[in-house]
């Protein structure tokens, strides 16, 4: 099969979908991949690395596209890239097809085979191609926060882990699941004391067995969180029910109660956020201030460190890219359950529910 790994060209993305190493994966299979001249660089990978594992680098990209009988992204195609897809066509790369209705009547008419990245599924109900980012977004919420308690930064001036003599920062973590959870080992590795809170209860159970001696747990109730919030230097919005709007856990009343130069840092801003008072906000323009606290809600955090995304990404897309170029995507689609659940369009159809639903078509 002919692979194409095209540039990234969403504004700040620097991933790329396919390591050298994995060219040469793909290469021992038997198969052809063409590589968009400078895609790996934002990540740090030469298209020279690129040329000896294998690949052919092409300047052309509409010429990699018409060649391609796969084509492997990260993020969803955008407007320029909607007339290269076409019919037969495989797109493996993350869609998020309910955020975007034009996105989705380009590829039902392109007819293209579209398996997203999101909505592979393991039989535990766990999503393995977002789980990386959700560990990237995690722990860097624990360092981004730590940045922005700094005074010249407009936080309050305080060290994450205090000093002999001088107590550390008290950090809530709002949901315990694989954000929470990589927020909470790195504020706890960094000496805070850290309170997590979810309304599962067996999660609690499980994160009291695992964490450090500085984690609690506290179930979270509007009760539990206003009678902590006075204390708190950093509150991390962790958290998610699965297909809905994130609850707006403190609201702008709250504020009030906490301490000036406070930080929050809202990682489920990408569902609408867990503060009422959050905003999508960009590496460029990270936070902004209300009532005195710092709100850090930028909505794709593991753009801030390819290097770190693409290898994290790229660890566990590569084994499913593997087998779809081996056996074709319906033999590799019927004989793989989780890959099953990937495949949200093809031939000009929806088929899976929950994009149909979101647009009220027939499924
Ligand atoms: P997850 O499903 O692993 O965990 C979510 C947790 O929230 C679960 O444990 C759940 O029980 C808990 N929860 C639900 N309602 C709650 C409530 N009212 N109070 C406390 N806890 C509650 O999800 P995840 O992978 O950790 O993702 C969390 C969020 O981060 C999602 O919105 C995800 O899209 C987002 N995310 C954002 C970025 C970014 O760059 N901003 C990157 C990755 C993930």
């Amino acid at each position: 099969m002919i692979i194409g790994v095209p540039k990234e060209i969403k504004t700040h993305e620097n991933r790329v979908s396919l390591l050298p190493g994995g060219v040469t994966r793909l290469k021992r299979n038997g198969h052809q991949v063409l590589v968009e001249k400078g895609a790996g660089e934002g990540s740090g990978f030469s298209d020279e690395k690129y040329v000896e594992a294998g690949a052919t680098i092409l300047e052309d990209i509409e010429k990699l596209w018409e060649q391609s009988e796969m084509i492997m992204k990260v993020k969803e195609p955008i407007e320029v890239e909607y007339s290269r897809m076409k019919e037969g066509q495989v797109i493996f790369t993350y869609f998020h097809f309910a955020a975007s209705e034009a996105l989705t009547e380009a590829v039902i008419e392109s007819k293209a085979t579209a398996i997203a990245y999101e909505t592979v599924e393991k039989q535990d109900g766990s999503l393995p191609l977002l789980i990386p980012m959700s560990e990237v977004a995690g722990r860097m919420a624990s360092q981004e926060g730590a940045k922005y308690l700094e005074k010249p930064l407009g936080g309050r001036g305080l060290l994450l882990g205090g000093i002999p003599g001088v107590k550390p920062a008290n950090v809530m973590v709002l949901g315990g699941g694989i954000v929470g959870v990589n927020a909470a080992k790195i504020a706890a590795g960094m000496g805070a004391n850290v309170t997590i809170m979810d309304i599962s209860m067996p999660r609690l159970r499980y994160l009291d067995d695992v964490m450090s001696k500085n984690v609690d747990t506290v179930f979270s109730s509007e009760a539990n969180i206003r009678s902590l919030l006075p204390d708190v230097d950093m509150i991390i919005g962790a958290v998610l029910k699965p297909g809905a709007k994130a609850p707006h856990l403190v609201t702008k009343e709250m504020l009030s109660d906490m301490q000036d130069g406070a930080v929050l840092v809202d990682v489920a801003i990408d569902q609408g956020g867990c503060f009422e008072t959050s905003k999508p906000t960009t590496h460029d323009n990270p936070i902004y201030k209300v009532d005195g606290v710092v709100h850090y809600c930028v909505t794709n955090m593991p753009g801030a460190v390819p290097y770190t995304s693409t290898l994290g990404l790229t660890n566990v897309t590569l084994p499913y890219a593997i087998d779809l170029a081996n056996k074709g995507w319906k033999k590799a689609v019927k004989e793989d359950a989780e890959l099953q659940k990937g495949l949200n369009i093809t031939g000009g159809e929806i088929v899976y529910e929950p994009v149909a639903d979101a647009f009220g078509l027939e499924y």
